[in-house]
């Protein structure tokens, strides 16, 4: 059967006179060749231009990277979801936006990652003070440096007596975290340490692999969430 697509921009409503090529929205709900979104060249244009990026922050929390953007005529698209793209050189995000302005993005990215980088903490020593407190001499991988960082634990948080900048701060937390842990594992090494249950052979029959095997789980001091205390089955 021969049907008839209208060019007719699905932005716009105006009519297309196609040349060469039709721009068309990529989009997977579209089921039928009739139901394309067609854009004009007009759109298109108004659309690249209005992509002029005037600025771009990038965050990344809990490993996801977001960015928020400034255009040139003053929208402001927050905290979008993005991924950079290495091999192309550009950055996706969840809005749709021309090439150029991906790439545009990605040099703001590539310099949030080098400024991300220079922030980590290459050197971290601590000291014991008196009263409980510590001391850190902390060195960024950007050459920074905080020296006789003095740092308490209260309510279960870290606290500096001086400001410093957020990234010092996380790097603290995570250096003085693994810290603790070593003195933990060396003061223990020293005491007979609690043997794991062993393994017995049993029947496969007889394997559980729920909860109902869990009291000596839950008090038994081995740190594990594993609900089979013999783990690994
Ligand atoms: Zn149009």
């Amino acid at each position: 059967m021969i049907r008839t697509l209208p060019l007719t921009c699905s932005r716009c409503g105006k009519t297309i006179s196609a040349q060469d090529h039709l721009y068309y929205q990529d989009d997977f709900t579209v089921q039928s060749f009739q139901d394309i979104k067609l854009i004009c060249d007009d759109c298109i244009r108004a659309w690249k231009e209005k992509w002029q990026i005037a600025s771009a922050d990038f965050h990344e929390k809990n490993y996801v990277l977001t960015v928020t953007i400034t255009l040139k005529n003053g929208t402001v698209y927050e905290n979008m979801d993005c991924t950079p793209m290495e091999d192309t050189e550009s950055v996706v995000t969840g809005e749709d936006i021309p090439r150029e302005a991906q790439h545009e993005l990605y040099k703001y990215y590539v310099a949030f990652a080098q400024k991300r980088e220079a922030q980590q903490i290459k050197d971290c020593f601590f000291t014991n003070r008196e009263g409980g407190k510590m001391s850190a001499d902390i060195t960024t991988v950007g050459g920074e440096q905080y020296d006789n960082l003095v740092f308490y634990v209260e309510d279960g948080y870290l606290k500096t007596e001086q400001d410093v900048p957020d990234y010092v701060m996380d790097g603290l937390v995570t250096a003085y975290k693994s810290y603790l842990a070593q003195e933990e594992m060396l003061s223990t090494a020293s005491q007979p340490v609690p043997r794991m249950p062993q393994r017995k052979p049993m029947p496969e029959s007889q394997w559980n692999t729920g909860e109902s095997f869990g009291s000596g789980n839950a008090t038994g001091g081995f740190g594990r969430q594993n609900r089979n205390p013999f783990g690994g089955f």
